[in-house]
């Protein structure tokens, strides 16, 4: 099918982005506001349902490396599954993905979940079970959360200032998790499913530490109000992980 640009949004794009992108929260209304505003102008490199959105007349982007994820939501009707995601504003365009898949079985009920809608000490949005939630402090005072679900095996961090939780690759995380506590066993640093099936072998203080330093690479939380790092008191722990599963 061709598609002429720029166009609008259509009806259904434009519900699912408003639902991943509540304005309630300053860090989704922001991007919300530019939904309202810009045009769909190009598709994107990722295939069907990955568009960009730009103000007309834009030349969009499409060979810099995509921006991390800023929205994930998923629509489940019992048959069809819709994952809507939209990334973090580049320049003057933002893009988004709605992709419609095969549903395998697991909704009997239609329903809809986003982490959009998370809070700290709240249950996880696509199970409805508590995720592990390693507090942290920035040098403002601020709050800021590493969830951890060990069921869907899914990362993200909240954002007291700007309210957004921001996807974490588990894979990124636990290799800097492996370096912090210095396991090298590479039957055990090459093995980023360890963190789920055996969560409470990593004390919290080894996990903010690891998303301090992840943070520094790829920036989830702002550098101009850092998020501190608790200071290192067991260095001996990484050798003794790393001995349990010999
Ligand atoms: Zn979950």
């Amino acid at each position: 099918m061709s598609e002429s640009f720029p166009r609008k949004l259509t009806d259904r794009e434009m519900d699912l982005l408003s639902w991943v992108l509540p304005e309630d929260r300053p860090g989704y209304a922001a991007a919300r506001m530019l939904t309202r505003s810009w045009s769909v102008a190009a598709r994107g490199r990722r295939g069907d349902g990955n568009y960009i959105l730009a103000p007309e007349g834009t030349v969009v982007d499409v060979v810099s490396p995509l921006p991390q994820v800023l929205a994930y939501g998923v629509v489940e009707t019992g048959t069809i599954s819709t994952s809507v995601t939209v990334r973090e504003r580049m320049d003057v365009q933002l893009e988004f993905e709605i992709v419609d898949n095969p549903a395998f079985g697991t909704a009997a009920e239609p329903r809809r979940w986003s982490y959009s809608t998370w809070l700290p000490s709240s249950v996880c949005p696509q199970c409805g079970r508590f995720p592990r939630d390693v507090r942290m402090s920035t040098e403002g005072n601020r709050l800021v959360v590493l969830a951890i679900c060990m069921y869907d095996r899914r990362l993200w961090v909240f954002d007291d200032r700007s309210g957004v939780n921001h996807p974490v690759p588990v894979t990124n995380f636990y290799s800097e998790l492996m370096s912090q506590t210095g396991v090298r066993d590479p039957r055990v640093a090459l093995r980023p499913e360890l963190l789920f099936e055996q969560m409470s072998a990593h004390a919290d203080d080894d996990l903010a530490r690891a998303f301090v330093s992840y943070n520094t690479r790829h920036a989830k939380i702002p550098a101009d109000d850092p998020v501190l790092a608790p200071e290192s008191r067991r260095p001996l722990f990484g050798r003794l992980f790393s001995l349990f599963y010999h």
